[in-house]
């Protein structure tokens, strides 16, 4: 049966080597749904003497239903609240699993007694497991815009988290050490309270919109505690599976933390992204030039090349759909156009990708910030929708809160255009010294009735 977990395994590598490329992520998401059937599979099989199979029926069913419904109703847009919710539940279910080893062996002997790789195991996917469920839960809160603040601040809140962090330790250990009927239960189930509070208050001073760094690390916590639940209940594929789970979420946290220009530890502790942290200069700006869709109109009729730019503004307006619709007016024109991708333009991961492939505009037209930076120069017009801290080039300077954070080199082309509401900071809250420069043209709009607008202007050239 081994290697029926070896090749469920394969499947799950291979699963996620294929997502590394946007022309193949179906296909490797369909390869890791393949791993996980074998998995199940596999599993059922070693246990089929043992198994209530009317449980596993109704498991599957209801559970079944309920990803399916949420999955299918979930708007892009939403993603990263659903991903939350799915961590939460991979790390509810690991705690669950150990808690059962818990409760089955503890009456005559303590779970100690197997050796310390055990017990620390069991306390271990409890203790990460529960920090997993509540830290999601509290993460898709702010992820939906609900505001839920740390009650204490400073040095008070960091001894509540330490108190919180000693308890649970301490409460392992009296839970690995007891035996009989109740005791070990009492012990369990305070350990799943403490780490249940821990993981709220984690995660609450954290910026709302630093929880994609949040999300992405909660996620490699559940694949740690996977692993540990696969140390406690002997199953290769478990602990093979959450250690890569664990692994790629730490990898994509750090790559996060790298393109902002920030360390973990600043993201951890509430540096940036405080949602009222603006700078006091952030809206003192000289030589602006406004401009409107029947002048953009004319500069794009003249234009050869054209890069867009998308940012959050893009998603908040939900005007991915219009953008292609320029884009594609444009190249019937004889326009070369593309979409320059900044790995954290948006609030997630891949969030313009994922926009942009909803409205179908071809791969080949998305390029990614290393391999378009260098052709801004010889770009006639640059339209910016919704995008501020991403091209500012503040970046630049040897101090500041976005200082050294790689952007798009976008005052480089001949003409750059900037669609935005106002004058207002991005994300990082501050000035934006692109909007004075002499080759920048701003137009004031909510994102999809300025590129509406341009769309109109230019059909009717
Ligand atoms: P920013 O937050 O820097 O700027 C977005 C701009 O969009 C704002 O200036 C806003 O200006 C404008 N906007 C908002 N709504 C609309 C609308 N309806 N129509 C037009 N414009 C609108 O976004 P960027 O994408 O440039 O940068 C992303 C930031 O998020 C970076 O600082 C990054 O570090 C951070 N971040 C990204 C993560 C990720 O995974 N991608 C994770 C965590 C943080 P106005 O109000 O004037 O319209």
């Amino acid at each position: 049966m081994n290697y029926l977990y070896l090749l469920a395994t394969l499947l799950f590598v291979f699963g996620i080597k294929r997502l590394t490329n946007v022309k193949s992520c179906a296909s490797g998401n369909r390869l890791s749904e393949l791993g996980m059937l074998v998995a199940i599979a596999t599993t059922m099989l070693i246990h089929h003497e043992s198994i209530n199979w009317p449980t596993i029926a109704a498991g599957v069913i209801v559970g079944g239903s309920i990803g399916l419904f949420l999955a299918k109703r979930t708007p892009t847009t939403e993603m990263p609240e659903l991903v939350a919710a799915l961590n939460g539940f991979g790390g509810i279910s690991s705690a669950l699993v150990a808690a059962a080893a818990v409760m089955k062996t503890v009456v005559d002997r303590p779970i100690a007694a197997d050796g310390p790789l055990s017990s620390v195991a069991t306390v271990a996917a409890i203790l990460i497991g529960m920090v997993t469920l509540t830290g999601s839960f509290v993460a898709y809160g702010k992820l939906s815009g609900k505001s839920l603040n740390h009650p204490l601040a400073g040095a008070v809140r960091h001894v509540l988290h330490l108190v919180l962090g000693l308890g649970a330790a301490g409460l392992g250990v009296w839970m690995a050490t007891a035996t009989g009927e109740s005791t070990p239960l009492l012990a369990l189930l305070l350990l799943a309270l403490v780490a249940a509070a821990l993981g709220v208050f984690l995660v609450m001073p954290i910026g709302g919109a630093d929880m994609p760094v949040v999300v992405s690390l909660l996620n490699s916590y559940s694949g740690i505690a996977a692993a540990f639940a696969g140390l406690v209940i002997d199953n290769p594929l478990l602990i093979v599976v959450g250690s890569m789970v664990g692994a790629s979420g730490l990898i994509l946290t750090q790559i996060m933390c790298k393109a902002m220009n920030r360390s973990l530890g600043n993201v951890l502790l509430g540096g940036m992204g405080g949602e009222d942290e603006v700078a006091e200069d952030a809206r003192d700006y000289n030589n602006i030039k406004q401009s409107g869709p029947e002048e953009i109109a004319m500069l794009l009729d003249g234009a050869s090349s054209v890069i867009v730019v998308p940012g959050y503004g893009l998603a908040v307006a939900q005007a991915q759909h219009v953008v292609r619709e320029l884009g594609d007016l444009l190249i019937d024109r004889g326009v070369e156009v593309r979409y320059a991708i900044h790995p954290v333009a948006g609030r997630m991961p891949g969030h313009m990708n994922v926009l942009l492939a909803e409205s179908d505009v071809p791969y080949d037209q998305l390029w990614e910030m290393e391999r378009i930076n260098g052709d801004f120069k010889n770009t006639d017009v640059v339209i910016i929708v919704g995008a501020n801290d991403v091209v500012n080039p503040a970046a630049r300077e040897p101090s500041g809160p976005i200082s050294g954070m790689p952007i798009l080199d976008v005052d480089h082309a001949r003409t750059v255009v900037v669609i935005k509401r106002s004058l207002s900071p991005g994300y990082a809250g501050i000035k934006n010294p692109l909007f004075e420069l002499d080759n920048t043209l701003m137009v004031f709009a909510d994102a999809k009735e300025a590129l509406e607008g341009m769309v109109r202007e230019v059909k009717d050239l």
